[in-house]
């Protein structure tokens, strides 16, 4: 490992996973790409490697999902449900004991503030297989009325069963990566399936140090396989792969219409997490100082890199100034840093490149007349920094009110005394449809601008609610399918109807 890893303070245990060969995870065993080739993981606070993958080609996941295959016809289908929950509850635990290791390594890896690291391990995580663990007993079909052949009643019985749908592909982003890892994990455990993982490639290390802690939890051999490697060519041969019954995406709307295209060869069946651009509505009698803490987390939690971020704020002209205020005072105090400086409110954004994507959205606002209220620029330090920004425009004709930035720039606008019906068909003035929060005493106004707003979740006097046992995912162009609660169980399963005729037909 280099000098500048070598002087960040982390755990021995973090320290010996950062330092061993890092392969890739095929039928439980730990094996090199077939084509031999490595990538390196870059630290984002520092720009400097901190590991080095080895990278996953097509021949890899063929392996990977003839493993998987294997796996789920194999001792994987012969647990019963209850052992399923068992080995899930233990790998919870897992989780849990090796918080710090897998803490640290998210942060080097992602860039986020340790707190939040920790909290989406322990408060997300953990819990989210916990959740899903206790469903595994709880997958059943149904009995149904029926008269074939106009059979009469009693003479007939037909039952649904609910069956693993098989082989799961999941292609996950870089934004959180082990909950995205733990949110595709869970629900394909519940139900029996089993799974070839690919990460994203600019975050790979808690993936890998997860497969470690799903062979102590005795989840059998096969049932998970990680191949880490690039999107276009381990991931386009995954969510293309005749074998793979499903593809579970999280990631871009660009490279979810690319995924769909890819599933038509044996039309798997798809689930995409994609973009967002979500609204925070602000009505004049919202309690002010909830709202700017609200906004502020809307904005820049995990740097704004965060698919359900409240970039577009709509407030009532009676407190806009005083919230446009409020947000700009915190934001721009809001201390940048390395996610292990426990001081650090804000980490870099994934990359050089992510960087360089968002500048050009600064600037893009800059030309077409919005006005900057604080932040917009690259602070003069290593690490792929940027300053929380504010924007205010009077319309949404800027690029960033449109386009999905994922990074810390907030746009802002305010709204007079109008109806509910105007106000939310600003609101839904997006190709997304993710989330979307609205602020307010008033229980009746809430609840029917919650009722307006055309996202998959709104939250009121919140924004972005999370929970396991809560429905999520996008309409328009946010995607297809829910995860989380039960509903996120349903693209796993397969209905298979049986019919028992007890008497002959009648003629
Ligand atoms: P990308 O769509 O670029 O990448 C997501 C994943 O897809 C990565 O593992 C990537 O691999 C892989 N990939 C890239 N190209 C292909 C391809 N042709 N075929 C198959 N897989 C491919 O998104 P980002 O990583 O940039 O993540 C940010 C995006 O994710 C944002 O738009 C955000 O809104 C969205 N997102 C949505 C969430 C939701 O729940 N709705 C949650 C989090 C993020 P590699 O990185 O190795 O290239």
């Amino acid at each position: 490992m280099n000098a500048a890893a070598e002087s960040i303070s982390i755990s021995p245990e973090t320290r010996a996973f950062l330092d061993r060969k890092h392969r890739l995870f095929i039928g439980g065993n730990w094996v090199d790409a077939l084509s031999g080739e490595t990538f390196p993981v870059i630290d984002p606070a520092t720009e400097e490697q901190i590991a080095t993958v080895q990278l996953g080609g097509p021949e890899d996941i063929d392996a990977a999902v003839a493993a998987a295959n294997k796996a789920f016809k194999g001792e994987w289908s012969k647990m019963t449900s209850y052992q399923r929950t068992r080995v899930m509850l233990k790998l919870a635990d897992l989780i849990d004991q090796n918080i710090q290791t897998l803490a640290e390594l998210e942060v080097l890896d992602n860039g986020l503030p340790m707190m939040l690291a920790q909290y989406t391990i322990a408060g997300y995580a953990s819990e989210f297989l916990r959740y899903y663990a206790g469903w595994c007993t709880k997958i059943q079909g149904d009995t149904i009325p029926v008269s074939p052949m106009g059979l009469p009643n009693g003479e007939t019985l037909t039952y649904t069963k609910r069956e693993p749908i098989g082989v799961v592909g999941a292609i996950i982003p870089w934004n959180a990566p082990i909950a995205m890892f733990v949110l595709k994990l869970a629900p394909a455990l519940a139900t029996g399936c089993t799974m070839v993982i690919k990460p994203a490639e600019l975050t790979p290390l808690t993936a890998l140090f997860m497969c470690e802690l799903i062979k102590q939890a005795g989840i059998p051999d096969g049932v998970v396989n990680v191949v880490p490697g690039l999107g276009h060519v381990a991931g386009a041969a995954l969510s293309a792969h005749d074998d793979v019954q499903k593809v579970s995406f999280t990631g871009s709307t660009a490279v979810g219409k690319k995924i769909v295209q890819s599933a038509l060869g044996n039309l798997k069946k798809v689930t995409l997490e994609l973009g967002g651009k979500s609204p925070v509505v602000v009505f004049p009698d919202a309690d002010v100082q909830a709202v700017i803490g609200g906004a502020i987390r809307a904005a820049f939690f995990l740097q704004g890199q965060n698919c359900m971020a409240g970039t577009r704020l709509f407030v009532h002209k009676d407190i806009y100034q005083q919230v446009i205020d409020g947000v700009a005072g915190i934001a721009s105090q809001m201390k940048l840093g390395p996610g292990l400086d426990p001081a650090s409110q804000l980490g870099p954004l994934i990359s050089a490149q992510q960087r360089e994507r968002v500048l050009g959205y600064i600037q893009s606002a800059k030309d077409e007349g919005a006005e900057l209220i604080c932040g917009g620029s690259a602070p003069d330090r290593k690490g792929f920094f940027v300053e929380p920004t504010l924007f205010t425009h009077p319309t949404q004709e800027l690029t960033i009110a449109r386009e999905e930035v994922f990074g810390p720039v907030l746009y802002a606008t305010s709204f007079g005394d109008t109806d509910l019906e105007s106000i939310a068909a600003e609101a839904n003035k997006s190709i997304y449809g993710l989330s979307g929060s609205v602020w307010t005493k008033d229980i009746a106004v809430g609840l029917k601008m919650a009722q307006l707003i055309d996202s998959g979740q709104v939250s009121v006097n919140c924004h972005a609610a999370v929970d396991p046992a809560i429905p999520f995912g996008g309409n328009k162009m946010s995607g297809w399918g829910r995860e989380f609660g039960k509903e996120g169980l349903e693209p796993y399963l397969k209905t298979k109807a049986t019919t028992v005729i007890f008497s002959n037909p009648p003629m």
